[in-house]
C-alpha cells in the first residue's frame, strides 16, 4: 500500500480495496519498524490516527466523504496541533502543547485526512540540512550518510522512505523545495498569502509559506486543494478565488513560454546537476513549449538580502520565547533578567542564537537604514526582475539546489556555505512567488530537482507543467533504496 500515490489511495479507499484503518495501521507499523533509520518523526500520534481513520471509514461508508477522507499524512512540527506537543525542532518548545490547531491542520482535518504524527525539522525552520534540530538530524533515505535538506527534512524523509504518502512543510527561503530536491520528491511553495499562516510558528513572517511535499504533482494538487484557504485570522492571507488545482493538470503545454535565467547556471552549480536540469527543460520543448534565455539581474543579491530580512524578522518573532509566556524555563532563577537570559541561553541552539543576534543588530537604531531598509529596497528590485520576466514568459525553470544531498557535517563549520544552499530558491520567497521542485534525475545515485516558478497565484500552471512532465518521464517513480 505504501507504494501508492495519494491519488491511488483515494481511489483504493473508495473501491474498498482497503479501509483507512488498515492503511493507517500499515503506515504506523512502517514508522515503528523503519523510522529509527531516518529519525523523521518527533511524535507519532497513533491513537489520534486510528480514531480519525475509524471516523473516516464511517464517512466513506456513508458516501459523503471529502476528498482526502481516510488518507494518512504527517505534519511538520511547526504547525500547532491541539493537545499534541508542537516542538518546532527546539528544546525551547519541547514541553509546548498547543490548545488549538493551526488553520492548515484544521483544513486537513476537515478534508478527512488522518494525522500520523509530527515530523522533524531544523530548529525554528532555520537550516538547510536538518542538522540543527534538538531531536537530532534526519537522514536522507537515499543515502543515510547524507542530509535530507532542510528545514522540512523530516517531511521529505518521511515521504521518501514511504512512511507517509504526503506531508505538510513550510518554506521561508527554500525549505520545501530544497529537501524535495535532495529526497527525490515534488514540493510546492505556494504564493505568499495562498495558505494561512495562523498557528504556524513564525520564523520570518513576510517570507514563511506552507505547502505540500508529495511523490507526484497530482498529489501536490490534491493536497493544495485541502490546504489553501482564505483565513481572516491571518491578515496576510489573500482573498483570491480558490480553484480545483487538479482540474488543469492535463492541459496541453503547446506554446507554453519557458524562461531559463542565465544567472541560475553560474559557477556554483555542479555540472552533472546542470546537465539533468537542461535535459529536463528539453523534455518540455518536446511537449511543445518554447524555451528562451532570460535574465534576473539581481539574483546574486537575494541571499545577502534574505540574511538581513529573515534574521531581523526572526529576532522579533522569537522574543516571545522567554520562559514566561512559552517554553523552557531555567531552574531557580535569581531574578527576572536571570530567568530570561538562562531560559533563552539554555533552550535555543547555536544557529537560532546567531540569527537572533544578527537580526537584533540589523534592526538596532543607527543600523536600521544601513541594513534592514537597504535589504527591503533590494528585495523590491528582485521582485521587479520577476515581474519584468513574466511579461515575456509563463514559467521560469532552473535548478532547485546546486548539487545532490551532501554528507553530514560537510558544511557544519561554515554558515555561509550552508546559506548558499538556497541560492536558487530564496529570490522566490523575497518576491512572494510560487515555486515547485520536481525530481529530474540522479547524480551519484542521488536525486536532483528541477525548479519551476510561475506568476502570483498561478500554482495551477506549475502543477500542470509538472504533471505533464511526470506523464512522459519516470524520475518521480524512482524510490530510495528500501530497508525492509
Ligand atoms: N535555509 C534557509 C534558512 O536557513 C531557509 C529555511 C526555510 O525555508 N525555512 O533560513
Amino acid at each position: 500500500m505504501h507504494n501508492l500515490t495519494i491519488a491511488e489511495l483515494i481511489k483504493g479507499l473508495r473501491n474498498k480495496d482497503f479501509t483507512s484503518v488498515e492503511l493507517t495501521r500499515h503506515y504506523l507499523d512502517r514508522i515503528k519498524r523503519l523510522d529509527a533509520n531516518y529519525n523523521s518523526f518527533v511524535t507519532v500520534t497513533e491513537d489520534i490516527a486510528l480514531a480519525q481513520a475509524k471516523a473516516a471509514d464511517e464517512r466513506l461508508a456513508q458516501g459523503d466523504a471529502p476528498a482526502l477522507c481516510g488518507v494518512p499524512i504527517a505534519h511538520k512540527d511547526i504547525f500547532c496541533t491541539d493537545g499534541v506537543r508542537t516542538s518546532c525542532g527546539s528544546k525551547m518548545l519541547d514541553n509546548f502543547v498547543p490548545p488549538y490547531d493551526a488553520t492548515v491542520v484544521e483544513n486537513y482535518r476537515k478534508a478527512g485526512a488522518v494525522m500520523l504524527g509530527k515530523v522533524n525539522m531544523d530548529e525554528f525552520a532555520m537550516g538547510s540540512s536538518n542538522e540543527t534540530s534538538f531531536y537530532g538530524p534526519v537522514k536522507n533515505p537515499w543515502d543515510t550518510n547524507c542530509v535530507p535538506g532542510g528545514s522540512s527534512g523530516g517531511s521529505a524523509a518521511a515521504v521518501a522512505a514511504q512512511l507517509a504518502p504526503g506531508a505538510t512543510a513550510t518554506d521561508t527561503g527554500g525549505s520545501i523545495r530544497q529537501p524535495a530536491s535532495l529526497c527525490g520528491l515534488t514540493g510546492l511553495k505556494p504564493t505568499y498569502g495562498r495558505v494561512s499562516r495562523w498557528g504556524m510558528i513564525a520564523f520570518a513572517s513576510s517570507l514563511d509559506q506552507a505547502g505540500p511535499m508529495t511523490r507526484t504533482a497530482e498529489d501536490a494538487a490534491i493536497m493544495l486543494n485541502a490546504m489553501a484557504s482564505f483565513d481572516d485570522k491571518d491578515s496576510t492571507c489573500v482573498d483570491e478565488p480558490l480553484c480545483d488545482y487538479t482540474a488543469s493538470l492535463n492541459d496541453s503545454l503547446q506554446g507554453l513560454r519557458i524562461g531559463v535565467p542565465k544567472e541560475y547556471f553560474s559557477e556554483g552549480l555542479q555540472p552533472e546537476t546542470a546537465e539533468r536540469v537542461q535535459a529536463a527543460i528539453k523534455e518540455f520543448e518536446k511537449m511543445g513549449a518554447e524555451i528562451k534565455e532570460i535574465s534576473l539581474p539581481h539574483t546574486s543579491l537575494a541571499v545577502p538580502a534574505y540574511y538581513v530580512i529573515a534574521p531581523a524578522e526572526c529576532s522579533a518573532n522569537l522574543s516571545r520565547f522567554d520562559g514566561v509566556r512559552y517554553g523552557h524555563r531555567c531552574e531557580n532563577p535569581k531574578d527576572l533578567n536571570d530567568l530570561y537570559k538562562r531560559s533563552r541561553g539554555e533552550a535555543f541552539g547555536e544557529e537560532v542564537k546567531r540569527r537572533i543576534l544578527v537580526g537584533a543588530y540589523a534592526l538596532s537604531a543607527g543600523y536600521y537604514d544601513a541594513y534592514y531598509r537597504k535589504a527591503q529596497q533590494v528585495r523590491r528590485l528582485i521582485k521587479q526582475d520577476f515581474v519584468d520576466a513574466f511579461n515575456d514568459v509563463d514559467v521560469i525553470m532552473g535548478p532547485t539546489a546546486t548539487a545532490p544531498a551532501f554528507a553530514f557535517g560537510s558544511k557544519g563549520d561554515d554558515p555561509v556555505a550552508m546559506y548558499l544552499e538556497d541560492i536558487y530558491t530564496i529570490a522566490t520567497n523575497l518576491a512572494g512567488l510560487p515555486g515547485l521542485s520536481i525530481p529530474c534525475g540522479l547524480v551519484d545515485s542521488k536525486p536532483v530537482g528541477l525548479q519551476l516558478i510561475s506568476n502570483f497565484f498561478d500554482e495551477a500552471k506549475l502543477l500542470n507543467a509538472a504533471h505533464q512532465f511526470q506523464q512522459v518521464t519516470d524520475h518521480h517513480q524512482q524510490t530510495a533504496p528500501a530497508l525492509d
